[in-house]
């Protein structure tokens, strides 16, 4: 009578547990004489053979920048007097955004890198229109 063959099933054993994780080193402790790393800056090429004027909006550059960097500006604008009942022109101060001029042709460096948050340099970067690198260090503020 035959008998069946059976291939015995080899279980392997259960692998070993993985060792430990080593404990984590702790943090070096933060020294105050770390040196804050520079705001770096980039450099701004007009491909293009026209003037580019380009805005740098509150919202884009300001935001990027950590700080405000729009001209508190005084407007008249048409008013109205409740007293008098009347229209008056009235002082209106309001801060407008700062901007870069990019000569045909030209590099404009030294430029905070907040810069390329702004739309409209996003926009030309976009349409080729302006090309940036980021300044290598110790090349801006003219110091070194
Ligand atoms: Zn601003």
């Amino acid at each position: 009578m035959a008998k069946a063959t059976t291939t015995p099933v080899v279980i392997a054993p259960p692998a070993p547990p993985a060792p430990p994780a080593p404990p984590a080193p702790p943090a070096p402790p933060a020294r105050a004489a770390a040196p804050v790393a520079p705001q770096r800056t980039v450099t701004l090429t007009n491909r293009r053979a026209q003037t580019l004027p380009l805005t740098l909006e509150h919202d884009g550059y300001c935001r990027a920048l950590g700080t405000c960097a729009c001209v508190p500006t005084l407007f008249q604008v048409p008013g109205y007097v409740p007293s008098t009942q009347t229209r008056a022109m009235k002082n209106d101060d309001r801060r407008v955004p700062i901007s870069i001029t990019l000569l045909p042709k030209a590099s404009l460096s030294g430029l905070p890198e907040a810069v390329l948050a702004a739309s409209q340099v996003r926009s030309a970067i976009a349409r080729d229109e302006i090309r940036y690198h980021i300044d290598p260090p110790g090349t801006s503020g003219g110091k070194e």
